[in-house]
């Protein structure tokens, strides 16, 4: 049998190193908790980072695949396929906007959306190819050339440069200075509900509700990036119905195939028929396997009550993580909604969140001096008290 450093020492020889991984060796797992290959067991509070809802070895969304996979995996988008358009009316229907493109992955959710926006400013006024999109400092939205030219991370752009042209960045949770970046050639504003790696920051009412208004009046498409925070993370299906607002565009990802990369991006009623056929394409969107795991998804939410496990289970945490914000003072406050919090530090959290892993527990950071937590879905008051217990020992000890 292979030891552990020949297992990791394997990987980086063939693996571009674009990650520091933690070395841990997960092998399987079962509802909220993962085993490595030494059978240690691990309470998981990072979900996959926000993915894995369910948690893992569950039978119903198991059983979903593996009939998807003996019946049919792929056909490609010249063709139809009944598990494709069923997952389209579950999540129109979850999202109160029109019309789906399914993608392989959040960053291309986001690629789309910037595309249907341009499309749409481009044939309104016919034809002008310099319009601009505001985006947020502190914002994450994927990797990609497009994606990463709306993501307000100058390190993470820094080596990639030119990005796209004309993205205009302004403060999040200041309406003043998103205002003030507007022009007459402001096509879109992006900007995730709840920022999730930035460090957990849900958008101000009085922010989401002025930006809504200002995009009527100026017709500027807003595009919310729920890809973290939508499916059900903050207690309703999406953030933004808190806010009692809609997106013109909306982008998931993440918990929407709950493992097997699927994404999307979802077109509110104004830009429904924007793009027209050849605008746009994806070999794998929407196949069959990932249409499956969407409906199996959608499913599962109503038949397991989803929802208001996260509001009980999110207001215990939020009292849990107070009561640290209380407890130690190089512990500044905790942010976030439902299951999807963050607890800030003063000091870097990166020591912190290996010390938790060594002890079993799997939490993850946003930025270097927040603790994110992203629990499945399903976790219960007990599992919240072992994660305090074991986050709690590693404090203490500081
Ligand atoms: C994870 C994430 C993305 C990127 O999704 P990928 O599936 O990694 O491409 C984009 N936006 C937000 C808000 C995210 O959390």
């Amino acid at each position: 049998m292979k030891s552990n450093k020949e297992i990791m020492d394997y990987a980086e020889e063939a693996i571009l190193h674009t990650y520091n991984r933690f070395p841990v060796i997960l092998d399987h797992g079962d509802g909220v908790y993962l085993y490595d290959v030494e059978g240690k067991k691990y309470l998981d509070f990072a979900a996959g980072i926000a993915v894995c809802a369910f948690g893992y070895n569950v039978k119903e969304y198991n059983d979903a695949l593996k009939a998807q996979i003996d019946r049919l995996i792929h056909v490609s988008n010249l063709y139809y396929t009944e598990p494709m358009a069923e997952a389209a009316h579950k999540l129109t229907e979850a999202c109160g906007l029109k019309k789906v493109f399914f993608t392989n992955s959040g960053t291309e959710a986001i690629e789309g959306a910037i595309k249907l926006a341009r499309k749409y400013a481009w044939t309104r006024d016919n034809g002008s190819t310099d319009h601009e999109i505001i985006a947020m400092n502190h914002s994450f939205h994927g990797r990609s050339i497009g994606a990463l030219s709306v993501t307000g991370n100058p390190h993470y752009q820094e080596a990639f440069k030119p990005l796209i042209d004309k993205v205009v960045f302004a403060e999040y949770n200041n309406l003043e200075d998103v205002i003030s970046k507007i022009t007459d050639k402001t096509c879109a504003i992006i900007m995730e509900t709840i920022q999730g790696e930035g460090g957990i920051y849900p958008a101000d009412k009085e922010f989401l509700q002025g930006i809504r208004k200002i995009c009527d009046e100026k017709d500027i498409l807003l595009i919310l990036d729920e890809i973290q925070c939508g499916m059900g993370r903050t207690g309703k299906m999406f953030a933004y119905e808190y806010y009692d607002v809609k997106p013109d565009i909306l982008t998931v990802a993440k918990a929407l195939g709950c493992g097997v990369p699927v994404g999307a991006f979802v077109a509110g009623e104004k830009v429904e028929k924007a793009m027209v056929a050849g605008d746009h394409g994806s070999t794998y969107g929407g196949n069959p396997l990932a249409a499956a795991a969407a409906n199996v998804v959608f499913d599962m939410f109503k038949s397991r009550n989803i929802l208001d496990n996260v509001n009980e289970v999110g207001g215990y945490l939020e009292q849990k993580l107070l009561s640290l914000v209380e407890k130690y003072d190089f512990i500044k406050e905790t942010r976030g909604m439902g299951l999807m919090r963050g607890l800030e530090f003063d000091i870097p959290v990166g020591d912190i969140v290996s010390k938790c892993i060594a002890s079993g527990l799997l939490i993850i950071s946003a930025g270097a001096n927040i603790i994110r937590f992203v629990p499945p879905l399903v976790i219960t008051k007990e599992h919240v008290d072992e994660m305090f217990t074991a986050l709690d020992g590693v404090l203490a000890q500081l």
